[in-house]
């Protein structure tokens, strides 16, 4: 098993692909080919818990990883930090919709799922292909990676790691989650900016001869948190797996009948880990694509240009306020068939131009696989009333998004193939939002005073970790343009 850069022909292992995070043509690294999930290995995967599932997944990626290296990263990941022994359960909705619960972690969003494990995959593969050198992890957050990323990597030997989160471009809770992170290895800084600005940014610096210069002179070398790092991408295809298994195994599916995978989309790397499983073999038909107002992947969807001259909106919905879709690049891989020529002068118009079209044959294959769609604010909330109100199960903006855009596309196409719809957040963690639509009158003033109203309100419990934030003191308040950030890690890293 060997990874190939979308923009060049790459020959590298999981462990170098892991370390280094972008490959050096500032492209990202993909598998040269898919490995398969054999209908025997399904079988056997039905009656296993989520650990197992996921060290045969895993397994089949890593090659160059011993059985004990996974099996010791999986145990570690998904081991008490988790509030219940399925770190991903499947909740049916109704019948024919099941919702994939993916923050159930320390952060309560669905980036713990990868981010619980990326530590682990990454300190082992910095073992094997750079000994001895501390990895600095320098991540661009739309507000979940971020944290999770620092509650991940906190005082793990070996690393560091350098937090960028835009300004205002994060829930209060979000924020607060960031500022008051411990740990001797953690910095976190504001930018003048959105999370685009923040991003581009951040892949710059990766760039930098200078920097890297920087870096080599004190042992050090940078990677990636982000989910360009196919260390965050690998267990993100376990849990559409396992949510097959779980289907057969509750008897809502047979082997080998489709499924739909519904998705609220920001970085496109969620979705992305769904075609992932679908390359591998498991029956996943039509990919549910869901945006908010920043709606640029329902127009490439729908037209096949991809444009990022248009407004940028602040929405309910802040870890999908996103224009530039960075694993967006590993689906055109896929779909060009892994020409790299092609991709590499589509991300180069994107970086001149802001925009690329593709063909109409690529179009039509993309259209052969996704559904795109989207909602604004007040379709989010009007869902997250209706689906409290309905169903008694309260939902994030960002779950809310997709619910939305599932109906649509129920309403559209008549299809009733089952569907798993990823939930990406605890509600609790978007209380501003989510109280509004599930209780009508005046909003309080605080973060906190929000999150008990909803509790009282819903009659459910406010998640641990962020029912604790309110008494911890903040820790990071810095804020920087984005020219100053290269010095904000040069005073961090000394
Ligand atoms: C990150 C995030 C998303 C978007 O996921 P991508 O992998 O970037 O497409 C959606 N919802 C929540 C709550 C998130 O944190």
């Amino acid at each position: 098993m060997h990874f190939t850069s979308t923009r060049s022909p790459r020959n590298v292992t999981s462990a170098q692909a892991i370390a280094r995070g972008l490959a050096d043509d500032g492209g990202l690294f993909i598998p040269q080919e898919f490995p398969k999930i054999s209908d025997e290995l399904v079988k056997r995967m039905i009656d296993m818990d989520y650990k197992a599932r996921a060290r045969e997944v895993l397994a089949l990626y890593l090659t160059d990883f011993s059985a004990d290296e996974i099996a010791r990263s999986v145990e570690a990941a998904y081991t008490g930090t988790f509030d219940q022994e399925n770190p991903a359960p499947l909740v049916e909705l109704h019948p024919g919709l099941n919702i994939l619960e993916l923050w159930h972690g320390p952060t309560c969003a669905f980036k713990d799922m990868a981010l619980q494990l990326l530590p682990h995959l990454l300190t082992i593969s910095a073992r094997k292909t750079a000994p001895g050198r501390t990895m600095v992890i320098l991540t661009a957050t739309s507000g979940d990676t971020g944290k999770a990323a620092l509650d991940g990597f906190a005082d793990v030997p070996g690393t560091k790691i350098i937090v960028f989160y835009p300004q205002n471009g994060v829930s209060a809770m979000q924020k607060l989650q960031m500022v008051t992170q411990k740990g001797d290895n953690v910095a976190v800084c504001a930018i003048e900016g959105n999370f685009d600005d923040a991003q581009n940014g951040v892949k710059h610096i990766f760039a930098d001869s200078e920097m890297k210069q920087y870096l080599n002179a004190r042992d050090m070398e940078f990677s990636s948190a982000n989910s360009i790092n196919f260390g965050r991408l690998a267990p993100q295809i376990v849990y559409y797996v396992s949510a097959y298994c779980d289907l057969i195994r509750q008897g809502k599916l047979r082997r080998g009948e489709r499924f739909n995978v519904a998705v609220p989309t920001g970085n496109f790397g969620n979705i992305l880990a769904a075609v992932y499983a679908r390359e591998m073999g498991i029956p996943i038909g039509k990919l549910i694509c869901a945006s908010n107002r920043n709606n640029i992947l329902t127009d490439f969807i729908r037209t096949g240009v991809y444009d990022r001259n248009r407004p940028f909106y602040t929405t309910t919905s802040p870890s999908m306020d996103i224009l530039i879709s960075s694993n967006l690049e590993r689906m055109l891989a896929l779909l060009y068939g892994n020409d790299t020529a092609a991709v590499a002068g589509l991300m180069e118009q994107l970086a001149k131009t802001g925009r690329y079209a593709i063909s109409a044959d690529v179009l039509a294959k993309l259209q052969s696989q996704f559904y795109g769609g989207f909602c604004d604010d007040a379709g989010t909330a009007a869902t997250i009333g209706e689906t409290f109100r309905k169903y008694h199960y309260l939902c994030d903006p960002h779950t809310a998004v997709a619910l939305n855009v599932y109906e649509q596309y129920r309403r559209e196409t008549g299809d009733d193939t089952p569907c798993v719809l990823a939930s990406t957040a605890s509600p609790f963690k978007f209380a501003s939002a989510v109280l509004p639509a599930v209780r009508p009158g005046a909003l309080p003033a605080d973060e906190f005073e929000m999150v008990t109203a909803l509790a009282d309100a819903t009659k459910l419990p406010v998640p641990k970790p962020l029912a604790g934030l309110k008494d911890l003191p903040v820790l990071h308040n810095g804020c920087v343009t984005k020219e100053k950030m290269k010095n904000f890690i040069r005073d961090f890293l000394g």
